[in-house]
């Protein structure tokens, strides 16, 4: 078996270690003996989503999402009906927003793919900081850090999470994320996947079942690091969830 990644544009979307989701991918297919090819997509490049497996479009400055915007419009067709045909997407952060139909900055409007059915809006509060969610897709909470100056509007799409601690799509700590077909859309750096096993096993289950059926066998890997790393930040904020929440009732 083989999955083949596409790191979109990794020279200007790869903001805290967006990069690092890929490694992640890639080692816990290769401790399973599954092999793994990842190709990089710059500028200019062709994609064959035909030949993909997962796409990985990572975080970028609004500059660079402004750069980002003209060559996600070749290939806006071809994306959306992988997405539609079930493909696999992690997108973050910047990657995020581009999915969505629009990112309103304080200078200028940017175009997106429009395969989700949100907006960005940019404030001038930006919100930075660590991110715990709850989500029903998983029992260990999602761990992560946010750093984004757009509020992101998901209109009727399931969130990823309930914030448990942090901002999240529009700063108002109650929802984070969009999940639609196999897409998983996050603010979440960190990098998202190596402290999130979870999420990580997910999209490849995802993958691997969308190209070699169902039954394949995908065996849980034991994780004590992995776990650690997630309990630890949990358990730093676990006490503090609700104190937040109350921070910014007041603020709103
Ligand atoms: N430029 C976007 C924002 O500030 C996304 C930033 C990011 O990817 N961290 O909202």
């Amino acid at each position: 078996m083989k999955l083949n990644i596409a790191h979109l544009y990794p020279d200007l979307l790869n903001l805290y270690g967006d990069r690092g989701n890929i490694q992640c991918f890639r080692k816990r297919l290769e401790w399973r003996g599954i092999e793994c090819e990842v190709t990089q997509y710059l500028q200019g490049d062709t994609i064959d989503f035909s030949d993909v497996d997962i796409v990985l479009l990572g975080g970028g400055s609004d500059r660079e999402q402004e750069i980002v915007c003209e060559e996600l419009k070749k290939i806006k067709d071809d994306f959306k009906e992988y997405v539609e045909n079930d493909g696999v997407v992690l997108a973050v952060c910047g990657g995020y927003q581009l999915l969505g139909k629009y990112y309103k900055t304080n200078t200028k409007s940017i175009e997106g793919l429009g395969i989700l059915d949100i907006y960005t809006e940019w404030e001038p509060e930006r919100l930075i900081q660590n991110i715990i969610l709850e989500s029903d897709l998983f029992d260990m909470p999602i761990v992560g850090f946010e750093n984004h100056g757009g509020r992101t509007y998901i209109g009727n799409h399931t969130p990823l999470g309930k914030v448990f601690y942090g901002l999240g799509n529009i700063g108002k700590g109650d929802f984070e994320g969009v999940v639609y077909k196999n897409v998983i859309a996050t603010y979440l750096h960190g990098p998202l996947l190596p402290k999130n096993p979870q999420v990580c096993d997910y999209l490849l289950k995802k993958a691997l079942d969308r190209k070699y059926g169902t039954d394949v066998e995908f065996a849980p890997l034991e994780d004590e690091m992995e776990k650690a790393a997630n309990n630890y930040i949990y358990a730093r904020y676990s006490n503090k969830g609700n104190v937040l929440q109350e921070n910014i009732k007041k603020r709103l």
